[in-house]
C-alpha cells in the first residue's frame, strides 16, 4: 500500500488519507482544519493527480473530517461514497451550516475564495452517500481485482467508524477517531481484533496519560459538584462544546444529575447548530441505534436560547450555558460568552474536551488565575477572575487503551496521525519499545510512504 497524507499541517487539521492499495485508490475523509480559512483550510487535493478514485470512506461527520467532502465529490463523481448510516443522515446538515459559516467569512474576511463549496454541492454529496450499516461488508473490483472493506463502530461520536480492508489476504485497518468504552449515550467502539499487516491509528491523546485515580464517572461528578457550587453562589457556568456530540452527551448527563438531586434548579441556555443535531440524535436513537438520546431531554432541563453577550457584563441570570465551539474558537458563542464572563468571581468556566494549545480555549487554559486575558478579535481585555477548570470527557480513547489495541493486532506496519508531534512521539516510541522489527511512519504532509 502507498499511503498519502493530503493535510497541509503534522497535527489535527484537514484530516484527508489517500491509500493506494494494488489498483486501488481510496480516500479516508475530506476534513476542513479549523485553524485555517479557505483555499489554505483544505486538503491539498493537487496530491490526488488524475487518475480516478474508487472509493470515499468518512469515517465520521466532525468537521476536521467531513468538511472538504463536497469538493471532493465535485471533482471526483466517479467514486463510491461510503459511510455509516447516522453519518449519511447528519453528513448534510453539517456541511449545510459550514457553508453558512463560510458565507459569514466571505463578508467578513473579504476572503473571496469563500464559500469552497454551494447548497447544490451539499445536496450531491447527501445523494452520493451510501449509508452502510457497522460491520457490513462490500466489494469493489478494478482490473479483475477485488477490494473488500468493512465499517466497524468507533465510539467517538455518533456514527463513527474505522474501517478495515481486505486485499490479497492482507489485512488493513485504519481506527478514525476512536473511543474505546461507552459514553453516558453512546456505545463504544466495536473493533475487530485479529492479527492485521498495516495499522493506522489516530493519536489524539498521546501526549497525556489519564490521571490516576480519575475515572469518567468521578470526572462526571467533579463536573455536577463545580456547576452545583457556581449556581449556589448566583454565578454562570460555562461551558464550551462541540456542536456534534459533545453538546447531547452534556446535555444527558445534566439531566441524570438533576433526577438524582444533585443539580439545583436553574436555566439551562443553547443555541445554534447543537440543538438542531438533538434531532437527529433523537432519529438515530429511535431508527438506527447504539446512541442513547432522546429529545425530550431538552424539555426536561427546560433548555431556552441565551441572551445577547456584551464583553465585561456578565449576564444577569444565573444558570448553565452549554455552547460551542467546544475550544472557544472566536466569533462563536462560547467566545462571546466567555468574554462577558471571565471577570466575576462568581463565574466558572469548565472546559470538557481536548483545547488546542493555539485557540482561545487553549490560551485560557494556561493563562494563571488573576492575570490578563485579551479577546483578539472583539479588542477586550480582561483579568481572569472566573474559575477556569478541565475535566478529562474526553470522545478520544485514553494513550494506553490505543496502545493495548495496537499490540493486540500485531501488525508489520503502523502508520501514526491525527495528532500534535509529542502524541505521535509517544507512541512512536512505545511501540518501537514492544516491537523493534516494526514498522512505523509518522505520516507527514506532503510525503508518499510506501508499507
Ligand atoms: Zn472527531
Ligand atoms: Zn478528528
Amino acid at each position: 500500500m502507498k499511503l498519502t497524507d493530503l493535510g497541509r499541517q503534522r497535527r489535527i487539521g484537514a484530516n484527508s488519507l489517500l491509500a493506494e492499495i494494488g489498483p486501488f485508490r481510496v480516500l479516508i475523509d475530506a476534513g476542513l482544519d479549523p485553524k485555517s480559512v479557505g483555499r489554505d483550510s483544505t486538503p491539498n487535493f493537487d496530491l490526488l493527480g488524475a487518475g480516478p478514485l474508487d472509493l470515499v470512506v468518512l469515517t465520521h461527520c466532525h468537521l476536521d473530517h467531513l468538511g472538504s467532502l463536497p469538493i471532493v465529490c465535485r471533482e471526483h463523481p466517479e467514486a463510491l461514497y461510503v459511510s455509516s448510516r447516522a453519518s449519511q443522515m447528519l453528513a448534510q446538515r453539517m456541511l449545510r451550516n459550514s457553508v453558512n459559516v463560510m458565507k459569514r467569512q466571505r463578508d467578513e474576511l473579504h476572503n473571496s475564495d469563500l464559500p469552497l463549496y454551494t447548497f447544490n454541492e451539499v445536496d450531491q454529496v447527501d445523494r452520493a452517500l451510501l449509508g452502510m450499516a457497522f460491520g457490513q461488508s462490500r466489494k469493489i473490483e478494478r482490473d479483475g481485482e477485488e477490494l473488500v472493506f468493512t465499517l466497524h463502530r468507533a465510539g467517538h461520536i455518533a456514527g463513527a467508524v474505522g474501517v478495515s480492508f481486505v486485499y490479497k489476504h492482507r489485512r488493513i485497518f485504519f481506527t478514525g477517531d476512536v473511543m474505546f468504552g461507552p459514553q453516558a449515550t453512546l456505545d463504544g467502539a466495536d473493533f475487530p481484533l485479529e492479527q492485521t499487516d498495516t495499522l493506522v491509528m489516530e493519536t489524539t491523546r498521546g501526549a497525556k496519560g489519564r490521571v490516576p485515580d480519575r475515572s469518567r464517572e468521578s470526572e462526571v461528578e467533579r463536573l455536577i459538584s463545580t456547576i452545583a457550587h457556581t449556581v449556589s453562589r448566583g454565578g454562570c457556568v460555562l461551558i464550551p462544546v462541540f456542536a456534534l456530540g459533545r453538546m447531547q452527551e452534556l446535555l444527558h448527563l445534566l439531566q441524570e444529575a438533576r433526577q438524582r438531586g444533585q443539580l439545583p434548579e436553574c436555566p439551562v441556555f443553547c443555541t445554534g447548530l447543537g440543538m438542531d443535531i438533538v434531532d437527529y440524535f433523537d432519529a438515530i436513537t429511535r431508527k438506527i441505534g447504539g446512541l442513547h438520546f432522546r429529545r425530550t431531554v431538552l424539555k426536561a432541563l427546560k433548555v431556552q436560547p441565551p441572551p445577547p453577550f456584551k464583553p465585561g457584563r456578565s449576564p444577569g441570570q444565573g444558570g448553565i450555558y452549554l455552547l460551542s465551539s467546544g475550544m472557544m474558537v472566536e466569533h462563536t458563542p462560547s467566545y462571546h460568552a466567555a468574554a462577558a464572563m471571565l471577570d466575576d468571581h462568581a463565574n466558572s468556566i469548565c472546559f470538557v474536551g481536548y483545547c488546542d494549545p493555539e485557540t482561545p480555549g487553549g490560551e485560557l487554559l494556561a493563562t494563571a488565575h488573576g492575570d490578563s486575558f485579551l479577546f483578539r478579535v472583539i479588542d477586550h481585555a480582561t483579568s481572569v477572575r472566573a474559575q477556569i477548570e478541565q475535566f478529562d470527557l474526553s470522545g478520544h480513547a485514553d494513550r494506553d487503551e490505543l496502545l493495548q489495541f495496537a499490540r493486540t493486532l500485531d501488525p508489520r506496519t503502523v502508520a501514526l496521525t491525527h495528532g500534535d508531534p509529542e502524541a505521535r512521539e509517544w507512541f512512536f516510541d512505545q511501540l518501537m519499545d514492544s516491537n523493534p522489527k516494526l514498522q512505523i511512519h509518522d505520516l507527514l504532509p506532503n510525503e508518499v510512504v510506501s508499507m
